[in-house]
């Protein structure tokens, strides 16, 4: 298992107050990257049918980002602005714009609220998702969540992470889940037994998050023998 990001290198899942439902800004959160001594983030605020969903409002137009009229004056960290993307039905069908932007860098989840398919048959959703949409998607984001794991056994997991593997995608430990109890672990275990890429992400929408819970992934990733 090849780790993408270890511990000083960059976070790549976090939610901020500019864009959707976390508590800082882009800019706070640039400036304790800088203090976390990373080298890169990416900022994956959630797409537009979650924050319809939930009717969280957005403080700017996207455009003001994806036109590059925002800018790090802070720091040498680099900034990626991505999407986490949501898994909509067992065809595969995913939303992955905000305001009608699809950036780059898109984290593939499935939350309750949001997938209004078919839950048993959610398996299905995400290998068509990987089928349909390949590459493009960059990670499956928290696969283990307790979400939906009366649907997915880790049998399931490992179907799954096999065709993430062949496709290119990686996989994610999702820490923020980890430390708040939000976590199937057996089916984590699954995962962890056959992802070939992963990424140790914060999920973060508070900074305590930001600055903490990747390293209780690492500890959690030592403890069981994976690195
Ligand atoms: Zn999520
Ligand atoms: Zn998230």
């Amino acid at each position: 298992m090849e780790i993408i990001n270890n511990n000083s290198s960059g976070d790549y899942h976090i939610h901020s107050s500019t864009l959707s439902d976390g508590m800082n800004s882009i800019d706070e959160i640039v400036i304790q990257a800088g203090k976390l001594k990373y080298n890169e983030i990416a900022i994956t605020d959630h797409n537009q049918k979650y924050l319809n969903s939930y009717n969280f409002n957005a403080n700017t137009h996207y455009s003001i980002i994806s036109s590059g009229r925002w800018k790090n004056i802070h720091n040498d960290v680099h900034v990626i602005f991505g999407v986490e993307a949501d898994l909509l039905n067992e065809t595969g069908d995913i939303c992955d714009n905000i305001q009608n932007i699809t950036p780059e860098f898109i984290v593939l989840s499935a939350h309750q609220k949001i997938y209004s398919g078919n839950a048993s048959l959610i398996k299905n959703g995400y290998l068509n998702a990987i089928n349909r949409h390949g590459s493009k998607i960059k990670l499956l984001g928290h696969l283990c969540s307790q979400q939906f794991s009366d649907y997915l056994n880790p049998k399931d997991i490992i179907e799954i992470v096999s065709a993430a593997n062949e496709t290119g995608i990686s996989l994610e430990l999702n820490c923020a889940n980890l430390v708040n109890n939000k976590t199937y672990e057996n089916n984590l275990r699954a995962m962890l037994s056959c992802c070939k890429s992963l990424y140790i992400n914060s999920d973060a929408h508070t900074l305590y998050e930001f600055i903490n819970v990747r390293n209780e992934g690492f500890k959690y990733l030592k403890c069981n023998n994976y690195i």
